[in-house]
């Protein structure tokens, strides 16, 4: 297929001409050029894509296995011989690839998700005094993820004082985060579903906001099996057994979400990101 001319003032599609090939040295393809005989623009098939101008093609797609399977960004670029910041790039872009493919999945759902699980994971940026909180909500009959929105949160427990000594008073952004969450998943989210959550005083009045006519069960928290491992209950039947799943695998599988780990969120956005690429991988590869 002949692709069509990238010059936006170009109204002719029919005018495209084969001008020859280009060796692209970085994975040795041979890649055919165009020109356009109307307004006698060359490009190639590169021009469109993706990957257009990208270094290190090759390493394209390990970046996304392994970044989504617990690797740290410094030891995937001590392993795969290229400088940290090329794993930087390549992180922004899947995440970007990933967040435009999270919205044609949750399109082409089309409202007919009819049971949500919603929970929120605890994280922390740089410091435990500053926790960043995970929403997340998922498709509970086959754990795909519809979204995961980080918001900041004030610290609490015995770490409060301390924190708005250091740090000052910590904003919580969660309720907007939550909205947002929300707002990203309702293309998927059938107008009557079955919601269900731990107690958090958040979900009820943004559930009833976002979707008048759901319904609603909150199932009181419990203790987790393992120290260190909340997310997989102590309990004969855990109700929320699929979102706490979830939850475990997002903590065994984005590096800086380990728990008693030295690879920490340095800015919540990168977060973000991460979690964007881990929800496409898990959406495509896992479900
Ligand atoms: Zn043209």
């Amino acid at each position: 297929m002949i692709p069509r001319c990238p010059n936006k003032n170009c109204s002719q599609t029919s005018s495209i001409i084969k001008s020859g090939f280009f060796f692209r040295k970085d994975d040795s393809k041979k890649i055919q050029r165009y020109r356009c005989q109307n307004c006698s623009k060359n490009f190639s098939r590169a021009t469109q894509s993706s990957t257009y101008r990208h270094k290190k093609r090759r390493i394209n797609s390990l970046v996304f296995k392994f970044l989504s399977s617990g690797v740290s960004q410094r030891r995937l670029a001590l392993n795969l011989g290229v400088h940290r910041l090329t794993i930087k790039r390549k992180l922004l872009f899947w995440a970007k690839l990933a967040n435009s493919e999270q919205k044609k999945l949750l399109q082409n759902l089309n409202q007919s998700v009819s049971f949500v699980q919603i929970d929120d994971l605890i994280t922390i940026e740089h410091t435990k005094l500053k926790p960043l909180s995970v929403s997340l909500a998922i498709k509970a009959d086959d754990r795909t993820i519809l979204g995961a929105v980080v918001s900041q949160i004030p610290a609490f427990g015995h770490l409060a004082e301390l924190s708005r000594k250091k740090y000052g008073r910590r904003k919580s952004t969660q309720k907007e985060g939550l909205n947002k969450l929300m707002e990203a998943i309702a293309p998927a989210v059938h107008p009557l579903t079955y919601f269900e959550s731990d107690e958090h005083q958040l979900y009820p009045p943004l559930i009833l906001k976002h979707f008048p006519g759901s319904s609603h069960q909150s199932y009181p928290s419990e203790r987790g099996a393992v120290t260190g491992q909340g997310e997989l209950k102590k309990i004969k039947f855990d109700p929320l057994f699929s979102i706490n799943h979830t939850c475990a695998m997002l903590r065994a599988n984005i590096n800086r979400l380990f728990r008693r780990t030295w690879c920490t969120t340095k800015l919540p956005e990168m977060l973000q990101k991460h979690l964007d690429v881990y929800v496409h991988f898990h959406n495509t590869q896992l479900i």
